[in-house]
């Protein structure tokens, strides 16, 4: 690519580009995130945004279900579009005119698509034109929702349409850019602008075919648009805001061990984009190669990380390879023949021919003779390359000059990238005898077309094995110091900090280090305390005694707020996977709906939000099933027991919960058991006061209506959509209103009748127990007389013991017993539900985290 002849020179422009991916832009949290990090940025800048992470797979696939006559799966696929982009705009934007303009755009949008798919139907065909306007509003209103929420955080800001200014030609779904008469536009269109100080906020992907139409550039064409615009407006760096941590020497996805690389050379990068390696669209690199603009990939989730720099320099000489790219789902067309040896022209005659039908060669193959001219391409492709040879050589083929046209499917073609190869002898030796020594069949080697690269195919099924035999060979994870990149962290954000978050805190830190899990933030009902880099076990510890002294945490160094205020600032910073940990015991039901909404995961030890009415059960439940939040609450019920954990297992494993039952108060427990075995009423529970096991005011627990509340957590976990049980209260009606004090010393005078109704069950071979039941249908908590031998009867202390009785588990149930209160074990049940958060999508894939893991984005 020559120097961009088009671009003015002029004193070099402070001018950045920053085009933030699907995956950043996912959802509302990371829309903050995003908008937080421009607000952070000084000097003028463009941004490119894509599509909400999925939306653009969305469009495409309703649109095919509309071209199959599924017309139910396209009106989801509208109403997802819809839902969405509204629940976004509604989360990031307050009430008032300019929600309004952006709610009446994305209904627009969603109409529009909804009538595109209904005429699709009709026609049975989607065109390639029509697959474009489809999937154009994808990145049209992501951008307008970036740029309003730009205004909303009072920065200027514009939505420039791309079709204003993208001039390609009319290649619909994989169009190539005019960069000269883009140029032109661009400047025109966003030189004011930029120069009034406003933010452009520019649709990636798209584009203005010479016939008026919507194109796009191919899907990951974002990062194109952005290369494009900091070319035409002589931008000094673009950076490509991502999920990973740069470029890493190869898909994290399949090699464990891929490490960032710290700077590759332009011709480097747009050879590992080129073969595939989907962290950049394979053209990106076109528009700045031979610039003096830097392009630098960099963290989302870690952007105080350097990531990949791609500029003129050359660095890492030490590396001659330092990254592997991989393109699956190809085929490979072979043009074979005895005759073809010595006849001029074939190669040519063969390129022609592809090219004629539009289709673009990946990779062209050495024959091990020159009797056969091979290529690769997408397998999709295959068919209408074979016709269109079959064509172009019908006389070759009936005159036998010309033996056979095949392709061979299942193929992938991994490319081994580094500007050091040119000169360093023996690096194709070693490439494939690490294959060989991995028993990998290579099918084809490539020509080389470019001195930075070998490239092979090998068959789909060995193709990972190839990639880590090779990056092993290299010694790749070595590159850059060797450092893993930065695995995704969980910030733990705790709403309530008496005794059981002090104990989680603990935790916390006590696995350091290892578990990646940190707090960031505490809150309470003064105020909140936030430290994006994590609160520290000392000052974790100071605020805990001093929180004992009666302080508040907004005269403890932290800020007055309330907390959905809190948790709206928490989420606009850079906080990774963000868990809002309930351990109060209050009804928080509307603040974790808008923490789900803010892009937290909620793990809950209070019960009060699950155990309300039925309709605000259902509505935190539904707020948690948007995108990628969770909602756990294992230390609701059994503090760190397994019991919501054996009931999804169960249930997933096919099996059918009928019934749960058993004791699961820890108070309760201890309180009948110690009466039962003999000890005056009041003196158990001043005991279980005294132990710590039993709330400030025991009447919380002695109620019963905490216990009432797990067993309704059980029951709708089996699906009973009633209210809460009245459950049997074994504080005396006369001593229910009395101040505490007194109601303690006055507890003796209900000792005697306990004592009698001990011994009349205790003659008929019973003890009492306080236990609760859930099915499907109803669900009590009942003090109840069992007999002594039962499980139940047998059961001391402040132990708990749940009995699931299942289709499986029908004559004998399923029974979890163990302790089940007290602040260490509810914490452990809380951090267990916190690591399983953090370990949803294991380290490597982690980094894709909620991303689409679909086909291969090998360009047009
Ligand atoms: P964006 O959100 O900007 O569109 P992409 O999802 O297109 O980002 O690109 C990032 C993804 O590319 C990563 O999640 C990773 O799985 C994948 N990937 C493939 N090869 C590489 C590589 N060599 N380095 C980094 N990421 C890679
Ligand atoms: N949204 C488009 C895609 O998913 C373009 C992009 O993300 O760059 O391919
Ligand atoms: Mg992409």
């Amino acid at each position: 690519m020559a120097r961009p002849s088009s671009t003015p020179r002029r004193t070099r422009s402070q001018l950045e580009v920053w085009k933030f991916g699907g995956a950043s832009l996912a959802d509302a949290a990371g829309i903050s995130r995003a908008v937080a990090l421009i607000g952070g940025h000084q000097g003028p800048l463009a941004v490119v945004a894509s599509a909400l992470g999925g939306i653009t797979d969305l469009l495409l696939e309703g649109a095919a279900a509309a071209t199959s006559g599924r017309d139910a799966d396209a009106r989801r696929a509208a109403a997802e579009f819809l839902r969405r982009h509204r629940d976004v705009a509604r989360a990031l934007i307050p009430a008032g005119p300019a929600r309004r303009r952006l709610l009446a755009t994305i209904d627009a949008s969603a109409r529009e698509y909804r009538e595109l798919c209904i005429a699709i139907g009709v026609l049975g065909h989607l065109a390639p034109r029509a697959s474009d306007l489809l999937v154009s509003r994808g990145e049209r209103i992501s951008a307008s929702i970036v740029a309003a929420a730009l205004s909303q955080a009072r920065r200027r800001a514009s939505f420039v349409d791309a079709t204003d200014f993208v001039v390609s030609d009319d290649h619909h779904g994989g169009a190539a850019p005019n960069l000269a008469a883009t140029g032109k536009l661009a400047r025109a269109r966003l030189r004011p602008l930029l120069a009034a100080g406003t933010i452009g906020v520019v649709p990636g992907f798209i584009g203005g075919a010479p016939d008026g139409s919507i194109t796009t550039l191919g899907r990951g064409g974002s990062d194109l648009t952005a290369t494009l615009l900091a070319r035409a407006l002589g931008a000094k760096r673009v950076v490509c805001w991502k999920d990973v941590p740069g470029i890493l020497t190869a898909d994290p996805r399949l090699v464990a061990e891929a490490r960032l690389i710290p700077q590759l050379h332009h011709r480097e990068a747009a050879e590992v984009a080129h073969y595939g390696a989907k962290v950049l669209h394979p053209r990106a690199l076109i528009p700045i190669a031979g610039t003096r603009i830097t392009l630098h990939v960099r963290s989302f989730i870690h952007p105080d990380q350097p990531g990949t720099e791609v500029s003129a320099r050359k660095s890492l000489s030490e590396y001659p390879v330092k990254a592997l790219a991989i393109v699956r789902g190809q085929a490979i067309v072979t043009v074979a023949g005895k005759g073809m040896v010595g006849v001029h022209g074939i190669a040519a005659r063969t390129f022609v021919a592809v090219d004629a039908e539009r289709l673009s060669v990946s990779t062209i193959f050495q024959a091990s003779s020159e009797s056969s001219i091979g290529f690769t391409l997408p397998e999709g492709e295959a068919d209408r390359a074979v016709s269109s040879l079959k064509t172009a050589f019908r006389d070759e083929l009936a005159s036998g000059l010309i033996d056979n046209i095949t392709a061979r499917r299942g193929m992938a073609v991994i490319a081994v990238v580094g500007d050091g190869m040119v000169g360093a002898p023996g690096i194709a030796a070693r490439v494939f005898s690490a294959l060989a020594d991995g028993g990998i069949n290579v099918v084809a080697i490539a020509q080389g077309s470019s001195e930075r690269n070998i490239s092979f195919a090998v068959t789909a099924d060995q193709a990972t094995e190839a990639v880590r035999r090779v990056h092993d060979a290299f010694q790749l994870s070595k590159i850059g110091g060797g450092r893993a990149p930065a695995a995704p962290r969980t910030d733990v954000v705790l709403l309530g900090f008496g005794r059981v978050g002090r104990a989680l805190a603990d935790q916390i830190a006590a696995a350091n280090g290892q578990s990646m899990v940190r707090v960031v933030g505490l809150l309470d009902r003064s105020g909140y305390i936030f430290e994006p880099r994590g609160i520290s076990r000392r000052r974790l510890s100071d605020l805990a005694s001093r929180k004992d002294a009666g302080a508040l945490l907004a005269d403890l160094g932290g800020r007055a707020a309330p907390s959905a205020e809190a948790l709206a600032v928490m989420a606009g910073h850079a906080v990774s996977r963000p868990v809002l940990v309930d351990v109060t015991s209050e009804e928080t039901n509307d603040l974790l709906r808008a923490a789900l909404g803010n892009g937290f995961s909620v793990v809950l030890a209070n019960k009060k939000p699950l155990a309300g009415s039925f309709d605000s059960y259902q509505q935190l439940l539904a707020a948690s099933a948007n995108g990628n939040c969770q909602l756990k609450y294992e230390a609701t019920v059994g503090a760190g027991l397994p019991i919501i954990d054996t009931y999804h297992k169960l249930a997933e494993t096919g099996d059918r919960v009928l019934r749960v039952e058993g004791c699961v108060s820890g108070t309760l427990m201890y309180v009948v058991s110690a009466v039962s075995a003999g000890k005056p009423f009041s003196q158990a529970v001043r005991e279980a006061v005294e132990k710590g096991y039993a709330e400030p005011d025991p009447r919380d627990d002695l109620s019963g209506r905490d216990a009432a509340r797990k067993a309704l957590i059980l029951a709708r976990l089996l699906g009973y959509r009633g209210g809460a049980p009245t459950p049997d209260d074994l504080v005396p009606r006369k001593l229910k209103h009395l101040p505490l004090d007194q109601f303690m010393t006055r507890l003796a005078e209900v000792d005697a009748e306990w004592k009698t109704r001990v011994a009349q069950e205790a003659a008929k071979g019973r003890v009492l127990r306080y236990v609760v039941a859930a099915t499907p249908r109803g669900v009590s908590a009942r003090l109840t007389a069992v007999p002594t031998t039962s499980p139940i009867g047998a059961l001391q202390g402040t132990r708990n013991l749940i009995a699931f009785t299942t289709r499986r588990y029908a004559s004998e149930p399923l029974v979890v017993s163990g302790p089940g209160a007290g602040a260490e074990v509810t914490a452990a049940g809380i951090l267990n539900d916190i690591y399983w958060l953090a370990q949803r999508s294991g380290p490597s894939t982690a980094l894709g985290a909620g991303h689409r893991l679909l086909g291969s984005e090998g360009g047009r």
